[in-house]
């Protein structure tokens, strides 16, 4: 599946973030058959929808979407030059389909600040780690652009990639990311560049600081137009050991309403341009991933590559519609379910069933 590699400098919380997100089980309690990688943290798409259908179709279970996040080392200064684990660590964030950076707000002074700091700096943290995303991605550009330069003098329709790369070389030496600058990248797009990749911020404050808007706001405006979540990384991995009603309570009492973890995944389901569509039944109800814009047919070969060769069509009741009717049999009576071809275009809170050949 899709992956969202975390990055940060030492000592920011991720691996506290990490443990968290490994330790919730929802993969391991729904998905028997899934092989589940050290490195990787699995973790569900909060759905209330998903209650909901359960209680309408009686589902002995619910099924939410899930997001892989990749365990990446830390970043620290001089990176892109070999410092560290260097370019051990630029291969594996290569493969991530989005990067979390997590940035240090807490200011616990028994924990040791990176870069001989004696407070947090997150303003400094962002631009040390872009600074070595950066420098890292110019070297991958001065090693092609030459080459194709030359190809595309024979080859025409090489041209436009050249000045799509030249232009992501400009904007990249005057210290700007090619996510934030807003760039297409499709051209450039088998360069695999670190800053091409969509960014989530994960900024871990002390959890009195949570509530604090003034705050946020500040930081907000240090990574627009990314996403920016909100979280105390440590409340974070002992609300993953309790029972649901006993996190709730603790939620409730750093005044939040939901764990920065579900906030994580809902950010980076959306970050990586992904939606859902669902199904219900007595066996489950269940929210399948798809990329928005994909048709029926797509739609149906999630399920089962059989379903997407033999797709005939799709019964599909809007989730309000649902709701609202209390069952199929009423929806389809109402004629609020809807038959839908090979060309349909997937919307989100469908809730569908394939009718196909085998
Ligand atoms: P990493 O180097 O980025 O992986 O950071 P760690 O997750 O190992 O955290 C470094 C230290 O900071 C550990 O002692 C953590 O317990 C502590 N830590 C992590 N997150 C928080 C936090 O939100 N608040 C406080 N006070 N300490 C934290």
């Amino acid at each position: 599946g899709l992956q969202i590699g975390i990055v940060g400098l030492p000592n920011v919380g991720k691996s506290t973030l990490f443990n968290a997100l490994t330790k919730n089980d929802v993969l391991a309690a729904n998905y028997p058959f899934a092989t589940i990688e050290p490195n990787v943290g699995v973790v569900g798409v909060p759905d209330p929808r998903l209650g909901t259908l359960a209680e309408i179709f009686h589902s002995e279970r619910v099924l939410p979407a899930t997001v892989d996040f990749l365990d990446i080392a830390g970043i620290v200064k001089g990176a892109s030059e070999g410092q560290g684990l260097g370019n051990k660590f630029l291969a594996n964030i290569r493969e991530a389909d989005a990067i979390c950076q997590v940035i240090r707000v807490f200011t616990d002074p028994d924990v040791v600040f990176a870069d001989d700091k004696d407070a947090p700096d997150p303003k400094s943290d962002i631009e040390t780690i872009n600074t070595e995303l950066i420098l890292a991605d110019l070297q991958t550009i001065e090693k092609v652009l030459p080459r194709l330069q030359k190809e595309s003098r024979m080859k025409k329709d090489l041209q436009e990639k050249v000045a799509a790369v030249e232009q992501a070389q400009k904007l990249l030496e005057t210290g700007t990311t090619v996510f934030a600058a807003g760039l297409d990248p499709a051209p450039l797009h088998d360069l695999h560049l670190l800053t091409a990749k969509p960014f989530i911020y994960v900024f871990n404050l002390d959890s009195d600081e949570l509530a604090n808007e003034p705050l946020k706001q500040d930081l907000r405006s240090l990574i627009a137009p990314a996403e920016a979540i909100f979280l105390d990384a440590k409340i974070e991995s002992e609300l993953i050991e309790l029972p649901e009603d006993e996190a709730l309570e603790l939620l409730q009492s750093i005044g939040q309403e939901e764990s920065g973890l579900s906030q994580l995944a809902r950010v980076g389901f959306d970050t990586l341009g992904l939606q859902t569509y669902l199904t219900a039944g007595p066996k489950e109800a269940r929210a399948w991933t798809i990329r928005k814009g994909a048709t029926a047919p797509e739609a149906a070969g999630v399920i089962h590559t059989d379903f997407q060769r033999g797709f005939i069509k799709a019964e599909i009741v809007s989730f309000d519609d649902l709701v609202a009717c209390g069952s199929v049999a009423e929806a389809r009576s109402k004629g609020k379910a809807r038959i839908e071809g090979k060309d349909y275009v997937m919307a989100d809170g469908d809730v569908v069933e394939f009718r196909f050949n085998v």
